[in-house]
């Protein structure tokens, strides 16, 4: 008989694993709060593992529309010395965030998943996916994908979930922007100046995706539109960069999610639900598409599902942890060093930089060092 499944949220996470399920032979589907699945114009990083799992999903050629490859990175420090820099043997590609949502959502319309827009879950229980209309829709497997603030986590804390809610006092923004003829095009380039960072991503030559980060306590610095005087303080080269960000470019927090377990029964949490994390590593999204490939590698043809969620958090969650943890010392570093030990900082990223363990970090090898 057909199994069946009912996600909430049409992100990165509820789409790939809305694809994957329906390749599986599931029925699927998702439920979308908004009025349409679209993403802001801004670029995402996919790293290797989610070159990988966008392949497996059957998507990738339509993900890196509008993207380019990235083949080098640099972090350069407020002296102007290259703290990282690295050639890339991996793939890794700087992307629209519409790009990648669109040919998730067209691959999963393709392979039958029922995408309902205007849908809210307000929940789950072991079962049954709840909506606002207090419908329960019942299923073998019920997913919470409905990001950061999920409804469906919040109320699996009343079949005794604990979550941990970490804000790492960071605030970020990123937008697109035409890109000029000093933009760079097949590599990242990223900032360092006291607390403040920025980065540029190259995108298809027309464009480039910035992303900035600044505390929350500088309001100079996270001021609506950018406060292009109070940034070139911080990076007199960078003016040219500065002038182009949209006005109308938002600041959002940083909230890293603990879960005591990604699963309650039938009930999954995954991508941001379950385990959001700093952007440092450009890791987020990539490691949902990652644990939307494994799950349902783990229940596809399981007879025992919460059996089956089990064995999946115990073989996915090292090198989730190990992802987060690092993307969360990554903005430490960033948001908190105070001015005396910035020079100290800048020897710890050269050091960093140099570490063969540390330095793959787009390519998922954490995955394969954690077997090792
Ligand atoms: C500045 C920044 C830069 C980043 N850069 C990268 C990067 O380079 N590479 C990378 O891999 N990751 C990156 N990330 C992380 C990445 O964006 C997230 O990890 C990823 O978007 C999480 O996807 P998700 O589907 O879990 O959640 P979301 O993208 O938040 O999607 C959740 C969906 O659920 C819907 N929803 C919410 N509540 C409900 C509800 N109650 N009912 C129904 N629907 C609901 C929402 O509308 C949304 O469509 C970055 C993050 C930030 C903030």
């Amino acid at each position: 008989m057909t199994r069946h499944a009912e996600i909430a949220g049409a992100g990165i996470a509820g789409l790939g694993l809305a694809c994957q399920l329906a390749q599986a032979g599931w029925s699927v589907r998702v439920h979308e709060r908004a009025w349409e699945v679209r993403e802001s114009g801004a670029g995402i990083a996919l790293g290797q593992n989610g070159v990988d799992a966008m392949r497996t999903i059957g998507a990738f050629e339509g993900a890196i529309e509008g993207g380019c490859r990235i083949r080098s990175w640099n972090i350069v420090d407020q002296w102007g010395r290259t703290l990282q820099e690295e050639y890339l043997s991996t793939e890794l590609y700087s992307i629209p965030r519409s790009s990648l949502l669109r040919a998730l959502h067209e691959r999963a319309e393709s392979l039958g998943v029922d995408v309902q827009v205007a849908s809210r879950a307000v929940g789950a229980r072991p079962g049954a996916l709840v909506l606002d209309d207090g419908s329960q829709l019942p299923a073998d497997l019920v997913v919470g994908a409905d990001g950061v603030r999920s409804s469906v986590r919040a109320s699996l804390q009343d079949y005794g979930l604990r979550v941990r809610r970490v804000d790492l006092r960071v605030a970020g923004l990123r937008a697109r922007m035409p890109a000029v003829a000093s933009d760079p095009t097949d590599g990242m380039r990223e900032w360092l100046s006291g607390r403040r960072r920025v980065g540029l991503l190259p995108l298809d030559g027309r464009d480039v995706a910035i992303y900035m980060f600044c505390p929350p306590q500088d309001t100079q610095g996270r001021h609506v539109p950018l406060d292009v005087a109070s940034w070139l303080r911080s990076y007199p080269h960078l003016q040219g960069v500065f002038e182009r960000v949209p006005p109308d470019s938002s600041w959002g927090e940083v909230i890293e999610t603990h879960c005591q377990h990604w699963s309650v029964g039938n009930v999954a949490l995954i991508g941001d639900a379950a385990f959001s994390m700093a952007p440092n590593l450009g890791q987020g999204g990539c490691t949902a598409l990652q644990a939307a490939i494994t799950l349902t590698q783990s229940v596809a043809d399981a007879a025992d599902i919460p059996a089956a969620l089990r064995a999946w958090e115990a073989k996915e969650r090292p090198h989730v942890d190990y992802v987060q943890k690092w993307s969360g010392r990554y903005s430490r570093l960033c948001s908190k060093t105070p001015g005396p030990a910035l020079r100290v900082r800048s020897m710890l990223f050269s050091a960093w930089g140099r570490s063969e363990r540390l330095n793959d970090r787009f390519a998922g090898v954490e995955a394969r060092l954690l077997q090792a």
